[in-house]
């Protein structure tokens, strides 16, 4: 689907989600910044950004190949582990001073026992996530956040005071209504942007400083505001599902004449769709509360479910989808579970689904385009 909108900011987004090293970070870098990684999403970033540090999360963009991971993996292993650690075997990642690491599955626990003994990341903690998000939860990892904080101010040399989290969660929280707000213009008739648009928005995010970020994100709206949108399509789609970081994906979706108009995705919408509050005594806390009980959760939460289906009903009446996609990177068995649950439930309230596992790298894109057309042709639009 080609685009409707002229914006220099966009096609900046664009360009960094195509690689890993890009003009922004690689100017930080040059400056004496550094550099911290993270795996999942339940990482509050303003714990990163307080420290004086850039928050990079990890992706396998540009990787062809696990050859030199595949020695530490099997084949079953979900393949954005293996590309990733294969990429840092590389020295793709040479780059970061500090990596943090959740136990968010066992494949990337798995990638922790491995990077801390082959990959020379001067700085690497690994961080346990509760699966539950009641008070003691919060409180657990409020207490894991902590422990980060002082591990780093102790390595670094830093003072992650509460008022520079404060500082952080002001600017990571601008992010958050931005990229709403671009979610906001999809719910019309002619969303000004398409899904590979968005999610090229989102990712670029995660690899950017905050502030170079927000300001490219206002001239976007900017530019935007007032565009033609996109009348020309079959259907509404929203897409659902686990770590999604390349929008070549939805691009094969939307070049079969499906709009993408929202989602569910963990570089997506869950991301951004709560802000952390900003009015809260304890900071930490307020960050601890937002990862694991308040921003819509990732599947690995079997307990928040119920709350999770009920994000995307509503996110189908918000944005009047038509169908829903779910995609899943095979050998995940957290989305595979979600994924039994959705099919009974979202049949149940007769709201199409189509399922589709796929690789970390963009294959079968031929198989991928087929069944998109049939279900588009079953959605009869
Ligand atoms: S997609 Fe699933 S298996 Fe792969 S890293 Fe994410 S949660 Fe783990």
């Amino acid at each position: 689907m080609e685009t409707k909108v002229k914006s220099k900011a966009l096609h900046q987004f664009q360009e960094v989600t195509e690689t890993i090293i890009n003009p922004e970070l690689k100017k930080w870098m040059d400056q004496g910044g550094k550099v911290a990684g993270y795996f999942c999403n339940a990482m509050p970033v303003e714990l990163i950004t307080a420290a004086g540090f850039f928050p990079f999360r990890i992706r396998a963009t540009g990787s062809t190949s696990t050859e030199l991971s595949d020695s530490y993996f099997s084949s079953i292993n979900c393949s954005f582990p293996r590309h990733a650690f294969d990429m840092a075997l590389k020295g793709e990642y040479d780059f970061l001073d500090a990596l943090v690491m959740f136990n968010s599955c066992d494949h990337i626990r798995r990638v922790y026992d491995h990077w801390v003994r082959q990959v020379k990341t001067p700085f690497v903690k690994i961080l346990s996530l509760p699966r539950k998000a009641e008070q003691p939860q919060v409180e657990w990892f409020r207490s894991e956040l902590n422990m980060l904080r002082e591990s780093m101010q102790e390595h670094f040399g830093v003072e992650i005071t509460d008022d520079r989290l404060r500082e952080a969660i002001a600017l990571h929280n601008k992010s958050r209504r931005s990229q709403r707000a671009l979610y906001d213009l999809r719910k019309g008739d002619n969303p000004p942007i398409t899904g590979a648009e968005m999610l090229a928005v989102s990712v670029a995010g995660t690899a950017m400083p905050v502030g170079v970020y927000n300001k490219l994100l206002q001239e976007m709206l900017d530019d935007i505001s007032g565009a033609d949108g996109h009348s020309n399509y079959r259907a509404r789609l929203m897409v659902i599902g686990g770590e999604l970081d390349n929008p070549k994906y939805l691009k094969a979706i939307e070049d079969q004449g499906g709009l993408v108009v929202t989602d569910a995705l963990c570089f997506g919408s869950r991301m951004i769709w709560e802000d952390v509050d900003e009015t809260a005594d304890d900071p930490l806390t307020a960050l601890s509360r937002y990862s694991i009980a308040e921003r819509p959760s990732c599947a690995r939460m079997y307990t928040q479910y119920p709350k999770r289906l009920q994000y995307i009903r509503n996110m189908v009446k918000d944005f009047n989808v038509d169908g829903v996609i779910f995609e899943r990177l095979m050998f995940c068995e957290t989305w595979g579970f979600e994924q039994y649950s959705l099919t009974q439930d979202l049949k149940e309230l007769n709201i199409p689904l189509l399922c589709m596992d796929r690789e970390y790298t963009l294959t079968a894109v031929g198989q991928l385009k087929t069944r998109v057309q049939a279900f588009l042709e079953t959605l009869g639009r």
